[in-house]
């Protein structure tokens, strides 16, 4: 079965490789491989995004808003 998981995305050309991310992710879901990052672990982003605001140059972005919205409660009347 594929599994679909909400991810920031990563434009590669303008990550400078810095590490920022990871080291705020705090989940350890991000690792740099060879300098770059890479979601090593995606199920452990809760998209939280905190590397998006931590990154100096933008390059890792949520592409979605998470709004957190409270329903009313709706009555339900059966005569
Ligand atoms: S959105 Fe949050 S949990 Fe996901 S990679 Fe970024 S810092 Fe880590
Ligand atoms: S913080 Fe931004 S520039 Fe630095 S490694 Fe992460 S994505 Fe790349």
């Amino acid at each position: 079965m594929r599994e679909k998981w909400a991810l920031p995305k990563i434009d590669v050309a303008r990550c400078t490789g810095c590490g920022l991310c990871v080291t705020r992710c705090p989940h350890a879901a991000v690792a740099l491989v060879e300098g770059r990052p890479v979601f090593t672990h995606p199920r452990n982003c809760t998209y939280c995004g905190l590397c998006e605001e931590v990154c100096p140059t933008e390059a890792i972005v949520l592409t979605y808003q998470v709004v957190h919205i409270s329903l009313p409660h709706t009555a339900t009347h059966i005569n």
